[in-house]
């Protein structure tokens, strides 16, 4: 059965455009191998990320995103099993900007992107409104 992981974690530093095209460069090639899908959120030096499909890549995959030196305090907000991926289109989507979900911040009582402080439902929906918004932008 497939699993889901939300995990967030901090910028070693702030990153460039080009950084994280690299980022998302090897995860789309890796990611498309192993079946995984997801979303990757970044935003005031802090990444949030979903990632979707067979337990034993995602988990596998995770341990080496953990520890990559381009970020630290790398902590799981979820982890669950799933009868279906909310993010079976994208080998990893990925939103700079939560202009267009700044409303749930708002919604959640936050005054600024806080993935640490997120329950795993806030999360969930942060990523899947943001999911959302880029396919109806596309
Ligand atoms: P390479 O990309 O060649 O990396 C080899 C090693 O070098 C790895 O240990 C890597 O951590 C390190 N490394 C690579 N580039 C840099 C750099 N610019 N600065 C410092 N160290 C570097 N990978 C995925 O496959 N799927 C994902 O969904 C995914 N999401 C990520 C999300 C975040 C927030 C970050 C920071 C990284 C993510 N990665 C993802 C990258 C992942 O951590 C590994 O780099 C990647 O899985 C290893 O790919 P590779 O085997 O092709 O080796």
């Amino acid at each position: 059965m497939p699993v889901r992981l939300i995990y967030c974690s901090r910028a070693a530093r702030d990153m460039s455009l080009q950084d994280i095209q690299n980022i998302l460069r090897t995860a789309r090639a890796n990611n498309d191998k192993l079946g995984i899908c997801g979303m990757l959120s970044y935003q005031s030096r802090w990444f949030l990320q979903v990632l979707e499909g067979p337990r034993a890549e995602v988990n596998a995959l995770f341990l080496d995103i953990a520890e990559d030196p381009r970020h630290d305090a790398v902590t799981i907000i979820a982890y669950e099993y799933v009868d279906e991926p909310l993010f079976g289109d994208w080998r990893m989507g990925y939103a700079a900007d939560g202009g267009a979900v700044g409303h749930l911040l708002h919604e959640f009582g936050m005054e600024r992107f806080e993935p640490l402080v997120m329950s795993p439902l806030q999360a969930l929906r942060f990523l899947h409104e943001l999911s959302t918004a880029q396919e109806l932008a596309a």
